[in-house]
């Protein structure tokens, strides 16, 4: 394995020099542009590597994958879906003009921002800072690791730059999708957004759902197979915003991409898949990692059509 994964990272090194950084949050221009790695975790807890699998990068919208399990946990799903929908989109992730056009009358999906922001609303907590802890902390577990942090230069740049953001909380707001105080919402977003990863973190999250919702390296159940399902399968319909079904033609594995660079991908009772390369395409999915993808689903058979 170890072997195929340093091959697939050489053959596709060059597509680093595609595409661009996220620059719309300032920080994230900081980020290595020629990093590509990879990390697959089995069923049995075995991890391979490859290429700059410890590069670390902020988890942003991967979280999203993380506060919709934790919704769910929290609410049921039936409570979930009658504040967002789950209806593929064929807009930008941080489309304004869909949230008022979509029949719905809801955001379309929760890996969208607008519905991701939902999501944050609907989480227990007494204020912000508990909502964002227990975030943190059920990221910790589903990782294995407890040392998981912000980090803070990327937070502060998004929370003071994420108008976009507070104009999609402000108008949900306006129609009642979401109760209490926006900007506290939106500071939770901001930090799930801001958790920093390598590529391990995120592989091992993969193999928790590709594993119906078991740690893998302890057997601890952490959420229900049910719930893991409808994760996977939102994953497969809206996990690379409009480029879903692209992906799923050419890689068909459930998978979620962040403007960081990662995309975390499960292949159900395979293994979990973790990878890294912050040049993204007009989409904002990472140009190496879908490529990397596209390679390891073609070499290993991995597609789930
Ligand atoms: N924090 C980013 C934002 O809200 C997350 C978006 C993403 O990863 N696509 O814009």
């Amino acid at each position: 394995m170890k072997r195929i994964l340093e091959n697939i990272i050489e053959n596709n090194r060059k597509w680093t020099k595609e595409g661009e950084l996220a620059s719309y949050i300032p920080e994230l221009t900081r980020a290595d542009k020629d990093a590509l790695g990879i990390c697959v975790t089995t069923l049995d807890g075995d991890e391979f590597y490859a290429g700059d699998y410890k590069t670390k990068f902020t988890i942003q919208s991967v979280s999203k994958v993380i506060t919709l399990m934790l919704a769910i946990l929290d609410n049921g799903k039936d409570y979930v879906f009658s504040k967002v929908g789950m209806e593929p989109t064929e807009s930008a992730f941080n489309s304004i003009i869909n949230l008022e056009t979509n029949t719905l009358r809801k955001p379309l999906n929760p890996m969208i921002n607008a519905g991701a922001i939902t999501i944050v609303s609907l989480l227990s907590g007494e204020n912000s800072d508990d909502k964002f802890n227990r975030i943190l902390k059920f990221t910790r577990k589903i990782t294995g690791n407890d040392s998981l942090n912000i980090n803070e230069q990327v937070y502060s740049s998004e929370k003071a730059t994420g108008n976009r953001n507070r104009a999609l909380a402000h108008f949900m707001k306006s129609l009642d999708i979401i109760e209490g105080d926006v900007e506290e919402i939106l500071d939770v977003y901001f930090k799930q957004c801001s958790i920093e990863v390598t590529c391990t973190d995120i592989a091992r999250i993969g193999a928790m759902l590709a594993n119906d919702g078991v740690l893998p390296w302890n057997n601890e159940r952490v959420i229900s197979r049910e719930a893991t399902r409808l994760v996977k399968t939102i994953m497969v319909t809206c996990g690379m915003y409009d480029a879903s079904g692209k992906f799923a033609v050419h890689i068909g594995i459930p998978a979620k991409s962040g403007v960081g660079g990662g995309i975390m991908a499960a292949v159900p009772r395979r293994m979990g898949i973790g990878v890294v390369g912050p040049a993204l395409d007009e989409k904002g999915n990472s140009i190496g990692g879908i490529k990397v993808l596209e390679e390891l689903s073609r070499e290993l058979d991995l597609s789930i059509f």
